[in-house]
């Protein structure tokens, strides 16, 4: 099936950042997908919040190149995967991600549908062409999985829990796509993250920087590496400042949030993900 390309993206839309590596910012939540070419197939990471999306990254891919094509997602979001399905529909039959990311996309893919409404309205409402929810078919587990595109070799790995306990980073020449472990021009998102873990995730990250130059956020402009280092130091400081407020047994927690170094929203939501693990950490110790 052969589909025109839509308006907006025939002038090309990708920004090139080493060789064969390109970046595609995506509207609506400013998604990067990431695409990355070989001599044999070319690597897409993350495919966008839906079908309509899905269709201008596709169309936009098309513009560089007509090998075929394999899939990675970053993590279980479905600004990263619910464009999987249209994929899937055009032929791409690899699709790759942490284990833990599969059985997340199972278990909460259908109660995330809500999120895209605002651009997505068929993926919302499970209506229409390729809006069902795909799991990642091809599974990276505890050692990291090189893929070989012909000539150029792309490196899937997990360094810990972070921004969600399954994110997958992926190595290519120079330049390092890491979801949304790092963002850039937003903050970090807590919701279902590990923010002790995110820290040495952070630091991994950062102590790659012999290998990488380029650090590409889930949203955001690439970077180099001092910006994941202050992302790494403003995340250890509200850490820090967040858990004295909750030792502090007298203090009402919310007064914390104007010292923290984020927006009201992520800084209340980082407070009540901080207080549910040290439930659960509570619930451990008692049983
Ligand atoms: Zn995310």
């Amino acid at each position: 099936m052969s589909i025109a390309p839509p308006e907006s993206v025939r002038s090309n839309p990708w920004r090139k950042l080493g060789a064969g590596v390109w970046v595609l910012p995506t509207p609506g939540f400013g998604m990067n997908t990431g695409l990355v070419l070989g001599a044999d197939r070319g690597l897409v990471i993350d495919t966008g919040a839906g079908p309509l999306q899905a269709q201008d990254i596709y169309c936009s891919i098309r513009t560089l190149t007509d090998l075929p094509l394999a899939v990675v997602n970053t993590h279980a979001h479905g600004d990263h995967y619910f464009g999987n399905s249209y994929f899937a529909a055009q032929g791409v039959g690899e699709f790759w991600a942490t284990a833990r990311c599969r059985e997340v996309c199972i278990e909460q893919g259908e109660a995330q549908r809500g999120l895209v409404a605002g651009i997505e309205p068929g993926m919302a409402a499970a209506d229409g062409d390729n809006t069902d929810i795909m799991p990642p078919t091809n599974l990276v587990e505890g050692t990291p999985v090189d893929l070989d595109l012909g000539g150029v070799s792309v490196t899937l790995f997990h360094l810990g829990r972070g921004h969600t306990d399954h994110d997958l980073l992926v190595g290519a020449g120079n330049v390092l796509f890491t979801g949304d472990l790092v963002e850039e021009g937003a903050d970090p998102a807590f919701e279902d993250s590990f923010p002790a873990d995110w820290l040495r995730t952070l630091g991994k990250i950062v102590a790659l920087e012999d290998l990488y130059d380029v650090f590409v956020p889930g949203h955001g402009s690439p970077s180099g590496v001092e910006h994941v280092t202050t992302q790494l130091e403003r995340m250890r400081s509200a850490i820090r400042v967040t858990k004295v407020a909750m030792d502090e047994a007298s203090t009402d927690v919310t007064k914390a949030i104007p010292l923290l170094p984020y927006g009201p929203e992520q800084s209340r939501v980082l407070l009540t993900r901080l207080r549910t693990l040290a439930h659960w950490q509570w619930l451990d110790r008692k049983h």
